[in-house]
């Protein structure tokens, strides 16, 4: 970090910041420039407390120079992490093939989780999602089929080769939901439950972190990081759309994630453009600006009777929708040089 003094500030006030900063255990290279004198702080603070320097008297600000997480960032590893849909190492997130995750929002019924699955692999989909613990809003909306949903999720796979994606919401659940799932999914509004976050990261299947829907790409990014620390290194990061001002769409799908976040991390970067929009007459356009954004995967919400699903039907695309869909983005990604 870089410690930019105020004009005018005494020595005194800057001895005192070279003391706190040898107390941190760091070196300080004091820059005396014509206006202002800097502390360039030299040695390893990416796990120091920056804010202590913040209000000391003299000192206008602290500019960090490391990202605070590590594991997660580029700066430890380049080359893209490559992370398995299925254990030991099927369909992998991060290559040059956009994988899609595709199914119904809850599992519902064994017949519609089997309708939904079959018609999903047959027009190209290699994950399966669908919840079997949903985070409802409301306490009074269904809440899921729990273990029914988690065994008919396993039929399903068996019945099509597709993995399985499910949400896990708590510590409780990590055992129940391991034994079942192949990836497993942190919600949004789990994305900062730091003991989850180390439950995961302490169990053996990858997992998909969804962006809490206020929570900045550094949070994303450490929240990652936890999961790391743990760790399990095979973590995929999930664009599911912020809280904004706007009404037009239930949230706002931030696609130059997708960019930014390859920049600065190796791990993999999907969009769910079903959260995403809230609007299943927008699901289609934003798979394409996605996929040409340069998105690892895509995980979207197909029902085979939108209107009278019990969860997210608004949002839920047809499984004739669905394939029309891969078709335009298979255009899409030829032309950013990937497959589909
Ligand atoms: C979901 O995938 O159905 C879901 C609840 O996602 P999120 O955590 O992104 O809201
Ligand atoms: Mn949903």
């Amino acid at each position: 970090m870089i410690v930019v003094m105020k004009p005018g500030s005494t020595q005194q006030q800057l001895d005192h910041v070279i003391h706190l900063v040898r107390e941190m255990g760091l070196k300080d290279h004091v820059i005396v420039g014509t206006e202002r004198t800097v502390v360039a702080v030299v040695g390893n603070d990416r796990f120091k407390d920056r804010t202590v320097l913040e209000t000391v008297e003299g000192v206008e600000k602290v500019v960090p120079i490391l990202a605070p997480y590590k594991m997660a960032s580029k700066e430890v590893k380049k080359e893209r992490s490559l992370i398995p849909l299925m254990l030991p190492d099927k369909a992998r997130i991060g290559g040059r093939k956009v994988q899609v995750i595709a199914g119904p929002c809850s599992v519902e019924s064994r017949q519609q989780l089997m309708e939904i699955a079959h018609a999903v692999k047959e027009a190209g989909a290699t994950g399966l999602r669908g919840g079997a613990f949903k985070p409802r809003t409301n306490p009074y909306s269904f809440q899921g089929m729990g273990e029914k949903g988690l065994e008919l999720l396993a039929l399903a796979r068996q019945e099509t080769g597709l993995a399985v994606v499910t949400e896990v919401m708590a510590v409780e659940q990590v055992a129940l939901v391991t034994k079942y799932a192949d990836v497993l999914q942190v919600g949004a509004r789990n994305m900062q439950n730091f003991n989850l976050l180390n439950a995961v990261g302490e169990q053996p299947k990858p997992v998909l972190l969804k962006r809490g829907m206020s929570a900045t790409l550094e949070e994303f990014l450490l929240a990652a990081e936890y999961i790391m620390a743990k760790g399990n290194n095979h973590v995929m990061l999930c664009e599911r759309g912020i809280r904004t001002y706007e009404d037009y769409v239930r949230n706002t799908l931030a696609l130059a994630a997708v960019p930014e976040l390859h920049r600065v991390s190796h791990l993999p970067v999907i969009i769910d453009p079903s959260q995403g929009t809230g609007k299943s007459y927008l699901v289609d356009s934003m798979c394409r600006a996605a996929v040409a954004a340069g998105a690892d995967a895509l995980i979207i919400e197909v029902h085979n009777d939108p209107e009278h699903a019990f969860t997210d039907g608004a949002q839920s695309i047809t499984p004739q929708q669905f394939a029309d869909m891969m078709n335009s983005i298979k255009r899409i990604a030829a032309a950013v040089d990937r497959e589909v």
